[in-house]
């Protein structure tokens, strides 16, 4: 990631690494002494040698790279750490389902999820980059786009958000009434656990399609580069919250922004809880448009769809494709 690239000269840069890379072999060691299974523990210890072989802590980048394209491993790594360690303990203090282990039914498949569309965050905005130059192209706004850019930080940050929300609320309520969209879409609903990796559980091109329908129009409207990678950075984040298994009250606060409860909601298997609660951020285009259902300090009674999804990313990824 360019930001980060200026840390490589670092002492403390390579220390970390190495550092990094010796308690990964000391783990992998450890894991493969103590598990009957010892794939993982063979593919740690692999992969760490590896990564010695190839350079280690000395390693230097073969050519300078000119390409505005970059993968975004070294945000992606200490993003999802930082998001795991920061839910795992909140979900285990604050959980709405203390019988529910971290360990739960299906959590492979849905941290396969997290990494992948966590990934994923880092390729779809450079993506969005080739279309909006192209409509930029038909539809020039010089005068418009400076005016909005020009704006405050925190006034563009707020209109990406209701835009945005309001963009979202469509979409997400197409993907539930049209019958081939809601193949799609039935993958997020098929979780029969709430927690903190369950909402990256998404059929890849429904975040294609999303990200895509609420990136570019945004980047088209002239809002700057910083406000709108606050906005994704945000987004992921909150979709990660409003998922968690948190038993946190929000009593005047969720009339306004989307609470946990209100999104668990969303997934209710309850005959009520079908097709109500699509906004991601403002309660309040439900309430516009007819779709708001948030009975008083009640929680659905389980989650998921009467819907036959199949298991594993790889089925679920085919599914809508199957007649
Ligand atoms: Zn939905
Ligand atoms: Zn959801």
């Amino acid at each position: 990631m360019p930001e980060l690239r200026e840390l490589h000269g670092h002492p403390w840069f390579r220390f970390a690494i190495h550092a990094g890379l010796m308690a990964a072999f000391a783990m992998a060691a450890l894991s493969l002494m103590l598990r009957p299974g010892k794939i993982l523990g063979t593919c740690g210890v692999s992969v760490t040698l590896l990564g010695a072989l190839l350079g280690g802590s000395r390693s230097t980048a073969l050519v300078p790279d000119p390409t505005p394209l970059f993968f975004g491993l070294d945000f992606f790594v200490p993003n999802v750490l930082f998001t795991g360690f920061l839910f795992v303990p909140i979900e285990r203090l604050f959980a709405h389902r203390p019988d529910q282990r971290l360990f739960r039914d299906e959590w492979r498949e849905d941290l396969f999820y997290y990494l992948a569309s966590s990934l994923m965050v880092q390729v779809l905005t450079f993506l969005t980059f080739a279309p909006s130059n192209m409509i930029l192209a038909a539809v020039p706004l010089p005068g418009f786009r400076s005016w909005v850019g020009g704006l405050p930080f925190l006034v563009q940050f707020g209109a990406i958000m209701f835009l945005t929300d309001f963009l979202q609320y469509w979409i997400h309520r197409a993907f539930h009434r049209v019958p081939w969209l809601w193949k799609f879409h039935a993958v997020h609903h098929s979780a029969r656990s709430m927690d903190w990796m369950a909402g990256a559980r998404m059929h890849f091109l429904e975040i294609i399609a999303l990200r895509s329908l609420t990136v570019i129009p945004m980047a088209v409207l002239g809002f700057s580069a910083t406000a709108v990678n606050s906005y994704i950075f945000l987004v992921y984040l909150y979709s990660t919250f409003v998922h968690a298994n948190v038993n946190w009250r929000f009593p005047i606060i969720e009339k306004f922004l989307v609470s946990p409860r209100f999104h668990h909601w969303h997934h209710g298997i309850e005959d009520e809880a079908i097709d109500v609660n699509f906004a991601v951020r403002f309660p309040l285009f439900d309430r516009m448009f007819g779709t708001y259902f948030l009975p008083k300090n009640q929680r659905p009674s389980g989650y998921g769809v009467q819907h036959p999804v199949p298991k594993g990313s790889l089925s679920q990824f085919r599914f809508p494709f199957r007649p």
